[in-house]
């Protein structure tokens, strides 16, 4: 969850960027600012340990494209994987975990993957971090018109004044 103070927070520290700014600063009781109404951000950040703590399978395979990481494939029953067993202390982190199909799963077992002669596809990592402003998920493929309203609904949800915006720049060509 990512308030408006927040993402000033994130901007201040380094670990977001602006990307579009106000004609007009807003104020506070300490001074006036560049509001960022859209920013990027630049650096991972941490999610709370209570969020990160369980990874669903839901997330785990959407991540995965629900293909299993060691055979490739897409039918069948999918499980969760620890890649170093949690017999052997593997932790439940999303470094630590892949999709397996439950043929792969089987014959992994209690194995690390040397151990088991199998291979990963691609080397499992965190999903891209998320922004969420006012609870409503925020990521790349959200139009900047998305991005917009949902800040001009935190700020009016936080009793700030919506500020009249410099009309966006004309978005480059994608490649
Ligand atoms: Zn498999």
């Amino acid at each position: 969850m990512c308030t408006v103070r927040r993402a000033h927070v994130l901007v201040y520290k380094g670990k977001a960027e602006v990307i579009e700014r106000l004609d007009k600063p807003l104020r506070s009781s300490t001074g006036s600012f560049i509001w960022p109404p859209v920013i990027r951000l630049v650096h991972y950040v941490r999610v709370p340990r209570a969020i990160q703590r369980k990874i669903s399978r839901r997330a785990l395979f959407a991540r995965d494209g629900w293909r299993c990481a060691y055979c490739g494939t897409t039918n069948g029953r999918l499980t969760l994987d620890h890649i170093v067993p949690r017999s052997k202390g593997g932790e439940s982190i999303w470094e630590n975990v892949v999709t397996a199909c439950a043929p792969c799963n089987l014959r992994k077992g209690d194995r690390s993957l040397e151990q088991a002669g199998m291979a990963l596809r691609t080397s499992p990592r965190a999903p891209t971090p998320t922004l969420f402003i006012n609870g409503q998920k925020i990521d790349g493929a959200v139009p900047i018109s998305e991005l917009r309203a949902a800040l001009d609904t935190a700020l009016r949800d936080a009793g700030q004044p919506v500020p009249t915006r410099i009309p966006a720049a004309p978005t480059p060509a994608s490649k």
